[in-house]
């Protein structure tokens, strides 16, 4: 399988490693956002948050946590992102969570649009989520 991200578990490519255990893997990302933007990845290959199984990203969110704590030492904020297929802007088809220290001044800014439900929509689409979820 052609996984870039696959590479790296298996020392095909190189990577900036902070730290790794049987079961997972964090990283720096070769093109940050902001200097220390850690990427943290299951060693087992899942495409999205839609396929891993529990138990794994349970690891997985436990090492987002910790990288987090880490990072927040030397900043002032953080952001996790984890995007999943591609419309949802995932480029890398192996589930990963971005940790993006940021920090006062860095004028990041994230230019999402909103937009407005109709009258009632927002019912329908409250019934139609509570009801798939149960
Ligand atoms: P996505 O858009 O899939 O959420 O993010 C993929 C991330 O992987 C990007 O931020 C990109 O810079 C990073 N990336 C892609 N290829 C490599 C690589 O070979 N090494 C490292 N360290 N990061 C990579
Ligand atoms: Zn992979």
């Amino acid at each position: 399988m052609d996984c870039i991200f696959c590479k790296i578990i298996k020392g095909e490519v190189p990577c900036s490693k902070v730290y790794e255990d049987d079961d997972v893997l964090a990283f720096l990302d070769i093109s940050p956002n902001n200097k220390g933007h850690t990427l943290v990845i299951p060693k087992q290959h899942h495409e999205t948050i839609l396929d891993i199984p529990d138990e794994l990203l349970k690891k997985v969110i436990m090492l987002v946590k910790k990288v987090s704590i880490v990072l927040k030492k030397d900043s002032d904020g953080i952001n996790i992102l984890q995007n999943n297929y591609k419309p949802g802007g995932q480029l890398v088809p192996h589930i990963h969570f971005h940790i993006i220290p940021r920090f006062e001044n860095d004028n990041h800014k994230f230019e999402w649009s909103h937009i407005k439900y109709e009258d009632g929509e927002v019912e329908q689409y409250r019934q139609k989520i509570e009801n798939l979820l149960k």
